[in-house]
């Protein structure tokens, strides 16, 4: 059994791209916990997209052993993903840790990201040990940021440590203060059982696999254990530790990071947040309290994807699955659309979660995807009790104590007679930015329907040039497109962004319908802030207009709220005769001509009597 005072849990916090993964490597390397060989094997383990990309998207977890003053300490270290869709799973990792190495990358000085997990830690009350990444960089600008840092978060300047996880510079020193400074995970007077899950991951033999701190009592090999959150009773197949690779142990006691492979088969049975305990407490009913902070997966972006072929569906659905098994937070449900065949509505975190399902359907699984333009999930309050006059609305996501239902799509849309208000959610958005930017950041705020809160300043640089803190609070429907383009862009890539959840708001929402050759396009409609529908609603028409080949008929495109048109564009006709081009005598060239477009009109979905190539679909559905 470990000695309780000889454990260090901790996590390292930083932006996206600031050396995360290097210097966790160089820990990993220089406390010998695998040979050098390994940890080439790991990398090479972990997701090829990953790796190209540099972002965590799994926690990866790995204990290490540290000789430190003649004795042997065992340090947990917990990995975090490092992007703004994951900051509830940062948040898990930082409570299950006593400690964090706060890690900025010297090039760059402090982001959005640093302040909003620098906050998190100090509300878990972890000890945060700064350090100064990237040193051996030529354009490190080691005394700068180091004020930086001082000012911001009111640490001396004897506590932050200079490394590079390149080279390997400080790697001990952080191992020292580790052991020195972080506080080792408390006694608990209890014999309750209770372990916090901090990730999860679906192991092809073991089942799906939780990561674990235990906060207090113990657990042994092969009891059997209770998921709180989920209400779920599992008798394990393993119990163990990481390095990072799985080392089967007889069991876990208090302060210890481990894993539990459940052997189950649905990664959604066990979450991020939940508590486990053992299941002698629980004849029946909880008697255990869970621990703080469990919120249940929830995606805040959703996207229908299809697949461009239509006979990839099949294979399409089954590597969905796949995905999801090792995904929690990936959802999907089946929908057929009139012009686009069978595909999925999927909810993800956030976009960058959507971009790299997206990829990896399309790499790993060789489909090739298009992708609507992404949309929240808005609540709207029914005025009938009667579901058979909204037929297009999925019973389950209704309410009946309330009759508030929750939608996704413009096809799920109400007649303005069904319902009173609309609901959309909200997020807190934190951007961080040099000073001379905030005149445009705001602006584009302004533009998203943001609502101002507050600006502060922090640390004046040696030119005298300042960064500023500007929290909104915002529409997240009007962030989840090209918000963070933009804000990069005006930007010169300097101003980074946090987000997070915060309520669901009365919106004046809208149904834009469109309308080719006066029938709707079912496909084509969107919702929208009744602010931006006009503009929407034009660009659309003039996209079309731009897209559908001209028919033998004049061909009206409009854009319509209700019944009223806000915006219209025609398609002057055009006699099509494939053939005129073609003289004379060669008989094989017409018929392959012929063949060619009856091909190319299989493709198309006829609405208002009018052939659209599924391009255009495509190409109108996509985003500016
Ligand atoms: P993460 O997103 O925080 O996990 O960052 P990574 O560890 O993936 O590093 C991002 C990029 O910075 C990679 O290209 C690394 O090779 C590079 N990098 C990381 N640490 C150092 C360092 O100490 N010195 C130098 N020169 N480059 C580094
Ligand atoms: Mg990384």
């Amino acid at each position: 059994m470990l000695d309780l005072d000889k454990i260090r849990n901790f996590c390292i916090i930083a932006h996206i791209d600031h050396g995360k993964s290097t210097l966790a490597d160089r820990l990993i390397e220089y406390t010998g916990t695998v040979a050098t060989r390994e940890i080439k094997d790991r990398m090479m383990d972990t997701l090829q997209l990953e790796q190209e990309r540099g972002i965590t998207i799994k926690l990866q977890t790995a204990r290490l052993k540290y000789k430190h003053n003649e004795d042997i300490y065992t340090l947990n270290l917990i990995d975090t993903p490092g992007h703004v869709d994951f900051s509830y799973e940062v948040s898990r990792s930082v409570a299950a840790s006593e400690g964090c190495l706060l890690l900025v990358d010297a090039t760059q000085g402090i982001q959005a990201q640093t302040l909003t997990t620098v906050y998190k830690a100090m509300e878990y009350d972890l000890k945060i040990i700064p350090v100064l990444n990237k040193v051996d960089m030529d354009i490190a600008e080691v005394d700068r940021v180091k004020r930086e840092i001082i000012d911001t978060f009111g640490f001396d300047e004897s506590e932050i440590i200079l490394a590079s996880g390149k080279t390997g510079i400080g790697v001990k020193e952080i191992l020292d203060a580790i052991v020195e400074k972080i506080p080792a995970p408390p006694k608990v007077e209890t014999n309750e059982t209770k372990l916090l899950i901090f990730d999860a991951f679906f192991h092809e033999y073991k089942g799906v696999t939780a990561l674990v701190k235990v906060v207090s009592g113990e657990i042994k090999d092969r009891q059997k254990l209770y998921f709180i959150g989920t209400e779920t009773e599992v008798e394990p197949i393993e119990v163990g530790y990481l390095i990072p690779k799985m080392v089967p142990s007889l069991g876990l006691n208090t302060g210890e990071v481990g894993y539990i492979a459940t052997g189950l088969k649905d990664i959604h049975q066990i979450h991020s947040g939940d508590t486990v305990t053992t299941v002698q407490h629980n004849h029946g009913h909880i008697l255990t309290q869970p621990l703080q902070g469990y919120r249940a997966p929830k995606p805040m972006v959703f996207a229908s994807l299809y697949p461009v072929e239509a006979n990839d569906s099949e294979q399409f659905a089954e590597s969905l699955e796949k995905l999801s098994l090792n995904d929690a937070a990936l959802s999907y449900q089946k929908e057929y659309s009139q012009a686009l065949g069978t595909g999925y509505v999927c909810g993800f975190l956030g976009l960058l979660h959507l971009e790299v399902t997206q990829d990896r359907l399309e790499r790993e699984y060789g489909i090739d995807l298009i992708s609507t333009s992404p949309t929240v999930e808005f609540k709207i309050q029914l005025t009938t009790s009667d579901y058979s006059k909204v037929p297009n609305i999925n019973t389950r996501n209704i309410d009946p104590e309330t009759n508030m239902a929750i939608i996704r799509t413009a096809a799920e849309f109400p007649d303005g007679s069904l319902f009173t208000e609309v609901y959309e959610p909200w997020v807190k958005l934190d951007i961080f930015s040099p000073e001379e930017y905030i005149g445009p950041i705001m602006e584009l705020c302004q533009k998203s329907r943001g609502v101002y809160k507050s600006m502060s300043y922090i640390s004046k640089n040696a030119n005298g040039s300042q960064h500023a803190i500007i929290e909104y609070e915002i529409p997240t429907l009007e962030i989840i497109v090209s918000f963070f383009d933009k804000l990069k862009s005006l930007s010169r890539g300097y101003a980074s962004m946090d987000y997070s959840f915060l309520e669901y708001r009365k919106g004046e929402i809208v149904k834009v319908s469109i309308l080719v050759n006066d029938e709707a396009a079912e496909s084509l409609s969107f919702l929208t802030h009744k602010d931006n529908a006009q503009r929407r609603g034009r660009d659309m028409v003039s996209k079309l207009k731009e897209l559908i080949p001209r028919q033998q008929f004049r061909v009206p495109i409009q854009a319509a709220i209700g019944g009223q048109v806000i915006a219209r564009e025609n398609i002057d006709a055009y006699k099509k005769d494939v053939l005129a081009k073609l003289y004379g005598g060669d008989v094989t060239r017409k018929l392959k001509l012929l063949e060619k477009q009856k091909k190319g009109k299989k493709k198309m979905k006829a609405i208002g009597n009018v052939e659209i190539p599924k391009e255009a679909f495509l190409a109108a559905l996509k985003v500016d």
